[in-house]
């Protein structure tokens, strides 16, 4: 029974921290789903709109392939009329074919004469390998034009368009500001979305554009959510991803811990095209920096509840089992001991004989039962009343158990009968001698609410394993003896079986 209690309290408190931790982990997937879906909902919008502002180029593109070509060719065709470039009046053929920058290149693949003053003497022989796609286009007999494309500069969106001169002397360039053509392209600005979005969006902390040369693999950071201009600061570890991400076509990410300020980057592919690839087109790709200490408060939060909720569930638990573990032992003590004088009633004398008469059998000695009756009870209630009956027999059962001792057993069996196990005697004259100092001792009358009363016992004796092999057995022969010593004197001292 014991024994019983403490699993079930143990299996109560296991299913209780097992309903608990699961709580807490499907608390802890919520907050980190909440967080996930609110990064894809960043990421889908800020690839959309690249997409968006891709598609929309694209069909601007044809246009101005056309009439880049037709400038290219009508300035080809000025060439055979006056090869002496250097006395073009770029200006007013600049106002002729509005918009467009006029670049022309020499052999040596320097910027020798351009309407875009900024760009005068730009020599693209240090241009890398780009400088060997320029004198490709020198030396070739063809009009290209690259795609439209983020100036890795100013941000600008622009388009260049390359034909050389048949004799293979110049390179003519045109360029042209798209916004500038088609101011409706201002509304669409990526990097005005990316601000909104970071500012909507707690957990992104800087949403970034990177180009990616497609020759040489350089990065340049053209803007960012935090700076609106070319960034020169770029860490390598966001060169790498940027890299990675053009190289892999995927999304690469990492997480970095900074000072005990976390962050997750994630570097997505933005326009990507493995086609044109030496047309000096650049690979773009968006760079998202997400501030991850907003999930982590939130998760410590959560925790610090969590925390505080089992702190006060175990305080609850504790209460209820303690409370439950009186009830049962007071419902245990109920059950095995008498209500009136608080000694063990018969249900616990029979357990407690068992294990008297193991040590008895082990140690080959003998038990001795004495059955005792108050003589005379009767008298006391009718004389006095039952609840004055009453302390007297709790007065009673205090005597005889400091009669005793303590390894000695005493139990009420009912009424006005008593009952005691006398461990380890060596012979019936052992028993006696124990009762009769027993019987002595209640010569000494009780004084109750000023009441002097006189108390007589019967007593009978027993003895195991001679006078009975269980307790049923000793308990009536004791009870027998008891009632022959009542029956033919009451002079106790002398009535002993
Ligand atoms: P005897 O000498 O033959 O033993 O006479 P007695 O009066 O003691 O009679 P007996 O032992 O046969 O009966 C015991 C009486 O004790 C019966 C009942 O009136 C009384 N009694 C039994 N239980 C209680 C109790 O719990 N409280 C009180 N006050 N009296 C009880
Ligand atoms: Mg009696």
């Amino acid at each position: 029974m014991k024994n019983f209690k403490y699993i079930i309290i143990v299996l109560l408190a296991l299913i209780m921290i097992f309903i608990f931790s699961s709580q807490y982990s499907s608390i802890k997937n919520i907050i980190t789903d909440k967080y996930r879906s609110r990064q894809q909902l960043v990421e889908k919008n800020i690839i959309q709109t690249v997409n968006y502002i891709n598609n929309s180029y694209k069909v601007v593109e044809q246009e101005l392939n056309q009439e880049m070509s037709e400038y290219s060719k009508f300035l080809v065709d000025k060439y055979r009329y006056n090869s002496e470039v250097m006395e073009w009046d770029l200006e007013e053929l600049k106002e002729k074919f509005k918009y467009y920058d006029i670049y022309i290149i020499n052999s040596d693949l320097e910027i020798i004469k351009t309407t875009n003053e900024a760009d005068l003497g730009l020599d693209f022989s240090n241009f890398g390998k780009f400088a060997g796609v320029v004198r490709g286009r020198l030396e070739g007999d063809s009009f290209e034009a690259d795609r439209i494309d983020l100036s890795t500069q100013t941000g600008e969106v622009k388009k260049y368009s390359y034909m050389p001169t048949p004799d293979n002397q110049y390179l003519i360039e045109l360029s042209i500001a798209v916004e500038d053509k088609y101011p409706s392209f201002k509304q669409l600005n990526i990097f005005t979305d990316a601000g909104e979005l970071t500012k909507e969006y707690d957990i992104v902390e800087e949403i970034a554009f990177y180009s990616v040369e497609p020759i040489n693999y350089g990065v340049a950071k053209l803007r960012s959510s935090k700076k609106p201009y070319l960034d020169p600061d770029v860490p390598e570890l966001h060169e790498d991803l940027a890299r990675k991400a053009v190289l892999t076509g995927k999304m690469q990410s990492t997480d970095i811990e900074d000072y005990n300020l976390n962050h997750t980057l994630r570097f997505f592919p933005a326009l990507i095209s493995s086609e044109d690839k030496y047309q000096g087109w650049n690979f773009y790709v968006v760079g998202i920096t997400y501030n991850d200490q907003i999930i982590e408060a939130e998760l410590n939060k959560h925790q610090y509840l969590f925390g505080t909720n089992i702190l006060l569930m175990i305080i609850f638990f504790i209460a209820f089992i303690t409370v439950v573990i009186y009830l049962i032992n007071k419902f245990e003590y109920q059950a095995n001991h008498d209500k009136l004088t608080g000694l063990a009633n018969r249900k616990l004398f029979v357990d407690e004989f068992k294990e008297i008469k193991i040590k008895a059998n082990k140690f080959n000695s003998k038990v001795a039962i004495i059955f005792i009756d108050i003589d005379k009870f009767k008298d006391i209630n009718d004389n006095y009343g039952h609840d004055f009956g009453d302390k007297v027999l709790e007065n009673i059962a205090f005597r005889l158990k400091n009669s005793l001792k303590s390894e000695d057993k005493l139990a009420r069996m009912g009424g006005d009968e008593f009952v005691l196990a006398l461990g380890d005697i060596s012979s019936q004259d052992d028993a006696v001698l124990i009762t009769q100092r027993l019987i002595n001792k209640f010569k000494v009358p009780f004084s109750i609410e000023g009441e002097e009363i006189k108390i007589g016992l019967s007593a009978g004796i027993s003895i195991y394993p001679n006078d009975g092999k269980n307790l049923e057995e000793l308990i009536r022969n004791a009870d027998y003896a008891m009632y022959q010593a009542k029956k033919n004197n009451r002079d106790l001292e002398t009535n002993l079986i």
